[in-house]
């Protein structure tokens, strides 16, 4: 009988007969181990912990404390979903069932929608196969006889005819439940301790349109009941901090049916936000040494053509209008624009780098029903500038904008955040552009910028774009959620098409290198991420209204008033509530409002001249002149305190 060697993660080597199961291997280590197990990985894939080794190899047995093992946990969540719903409802035609972030879904073909009564039937049917402790046995079968097996379910036949090959591999589930899968799988249901079903929507079998639509019944699942209540709660949180449902309650943006999808009205009260948040961006552009231009929204269709995205960005454009004089299109993005500039004189190595920077609106196409408040539009301005350097000054440049990155992070409240660094695959595809020089000089200037920033990066292999490698950043918000931010993007591509030039101190012409830049990313966007990132309460310096001023009667509204309009004399936002309501009820109304400050003034503050000061968080903080409050607030705006 043949020998296998096993290499552990420690280095040992186990001499073994062919034969033996990870299991096996794992039960000669500890029974606490092999209770514990979920899968294995032989040489860095995944395989199921009952599946004889076949070869020498390196072995890892994963349990609860190898978060990479929840992937193939939450996929066999996903089977046990589709066991339930072929129970509960035989004839249901199966699609696919993937992990996803935080879970798993399953495609389901059934005439009538799956109701919330039916989600809980599934679930409580979900808990009772769990509770057999069926194993996920996987089997092998001929593709012929396999076409046969499936005869009643059409897209698993679809698959088989696909991707398998003459024999191929599908998991039981107890007697009846089989499904086509690579696996790997836990070894059985028991090893299944939390999971729960979320909701369903309607996706499109491969998600293609032109497909029938299915039902995706959508779960999630932990490795106990601790880490998934964590994550219910989270869930629950951010449902409540959901910035298009803030949007419309606290009256900031909204999207217009008669207008169109995915295109934002933002209201007097975001309008607000967003005019802070646009000053302070123009405002650090100048202080940057970033010139302030403004180009175009439509430009001809031969602009397109030379910049190169009327071959490769059409799908993402909104088509021409034809005008007398030739066809144009909507910008979807800035940089052809701020090229133009660059180009319409000659330039001299003495004025480089030479940094545009606009906060542009473009326009992208994105397909009907992708939308998603803020966060997907068809329409979005971004804080894009394009830098224009001499090789010498990339590695300078990159050190300021990642710089000037983490500056618009700390300034709107972001103390966390993280880079993503994305190379090329050094040539070995010759899908990149560009020679290898460069490449290595843009990519060590981009790693070195991070390191002298002490920023934490992870670098993404052949993930560049085809013109350059690129730094994102990443921010995590009050919830822990990340979100994509700044991209600092290297482009050889566009010079060259353009035929970039600037005159050298060797008196010849070069052609300059072009970084494009976003920080905010989308000033949209980034808004829609402030609401959920401040679950609507802003800092009392980026509120739409700071402060609300209160008469308790009539008596003292002439007061209240003039409250009020020293307040907006001084630079604040304030409004006057002046309804003949009871003084609870507007300072219920402030609450919901989110307003940081409520001033309420009765007959003893008018007769004084204070305020008796309440706060969103804080209630009650007592009497105070109304001088003594404006500095106080002043103050607060000044240095733009985030938890006051
Ligand atoms: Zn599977
Ligand atoms: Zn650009």
């Amino acid at each position: 009988m043949s020998e296998l060697h096993i290499t552990l993660p420690d280095g040992s080597i186990k001499t073994v007969p062919s034969g033996t199961t990870p299991l096996d291997v794992a039960r000669e280590i500890s029974q606490r181990l092999a209770d514990d197990a979920l899968v294995a990985r032989v040489n860095g894939d995944f395989w199921d912990l009952t599946r004889a080794l076949e070869s020498d190899a390196k072995l890892e047995i994963l349990s609860p404390r190898n978060p990479e093992a929840l992937e193939v946990y939450r996929h066999s969540t996903a089977h046990l979903l589709a066991a339930a719903v072929l129970e509960l409802f035989p004839g249901t035609k199966l699609g696919i069932g993937p992990p996803i972030e935080n879970g798993f879904y399953y495609d389901f073909l059934r005439d009538t929608p799956f109701s919330p009564e039916d989600l809980e039937k599934i679930e409580k049917k979900m808990w009772e196969i769990q509770a057999r402790d069926l194993p996920y046995k996987r089997n092998y079968m001929e593709k012929q006889e396999g076409l046969k097996l499936y005869a009643d379910q059409p897209m698993k036949c679809e698959l088989i005819e696909e991707r398998a090959g003459a024999v191929f591999s599908e998991y039981t589930l107890g007697p009846h439940f089989i499904d086509f899968c690579r696996g790997p799988h836990v070894p059985s249901t028991k090893k299944i301790k939390a999971f729960k079903l979320l909701s369903v929507a309607g996706a499109y079998w491969k998600g293609n349109e032109k497909n029938q639509q299915l039902q995706r019944i959508y779960g999630t699942a932990w490795f106990n009941k601790k880490e998934q209540d964590e994550y219910l709660a989270k869930l629950e949180e951010a449902k409540k901090r959901d910035h298009r449902k803030l949007g419309q309650e606290l009256d900031l943006f909204s999207v217009q049916d008669l207008a169109g999808p995915g295109l934002i009205f933002f209201h007097p009260k975001g309008g607000r936000v967003r005019k802070i948040i646009e000053d302070w961006m123009r405002d650090q552009y100048l202080k940057r040494g970033y010139s302030l231009v403004y180009t175009p929204h439509v430009m001809r269709a031969d602009l397109w053509r030379v910049s190169g995205h009327l071959s490769h960005y059409v799908e993402n454009m909104f088509a021409g209008m034809e005008l007398d004089d030739a066809e144009y299109r909507l910008k979807p993005m800035n940089c052809p624009g701020h090229i133009l500039i660059y180009k319409d004189r000659q330039r001299s190595y003495r004025e480089l780098p030479v940094r545009l920077g606009e906060l542009g609106t473009v326009y992208r196409y994105e397909r009907s029903g992708t939308m998603h408040g803020l966060m997907r539009v068809r329409g979005f301005t971004q804080d894009d500038a394009h830098i224009f350097c001499t090789p010498d000054q990339i590695e300078g440049e990159v050190v300021s904008c990642l710089e000037f990155a983490i500056d618009v992070l700390k300034a709107f409240g972001f103390e966390q955040y993280e880079a993503e660094l994305s190379t090329w695959d050094g040539g070995a595809s010759g899908k990149y552009d560009g020679a290898a020089e460069l490449w290595t000089r843009a990519e060590n200037a981009l790693k070195s910028a991070t390191d002298k920033l002490g920023l934490k990066v992870t670098v993404m292999p052949d993930e560049a774009a085809f013109y350059g490698p690129k730094i994102d950043m990443k921010l995590l918000d009050a919830l822990g959620r990340k979100w994509q931010l700044s991209t600092v993007q290297f482009d050889w591509n566009l010079p060259e098409k353009f035929q970039l030039e600037y005159v050298a101190e060797d008196g010849k012409k070069h052609r300059p290198l072009m970084v494009h830049r976003a920080l905010y990313g989308s000033v949209e966007r980034f808004f829609g991420i402030l609401v959920e990132h401040y679950a609507g309460a802003f800092p009392v310096w980026l509120a739409p209204v700071q402060t609300v001023v209160m008469p308790i009667t009539d008596r003292q509204l002439e007061y209240a008033k003039s409250v009020h309009e020293k307040l907006e004399a001084a630079g604040f936002r304030s409004q006057l509530d002046d309804r003949k309501e009871k003084v609870n009820m507007k300072i219920r109304d402030a609450q919901m409002q989110k307003i940081p400050y409520m001033l309420v003034c009765g007959d003893r503050e008018a007769e004084a001249g204070t305020v008796s000061v309440r706060h969103r968080k804080h209630a009650d903080m007592g009497v105070k002149s109304v001088d003594q409050f404006i500095a106080d607030l002043q103050s607060l705006v000044d240095l733009r305190v985030f938890n006051e």
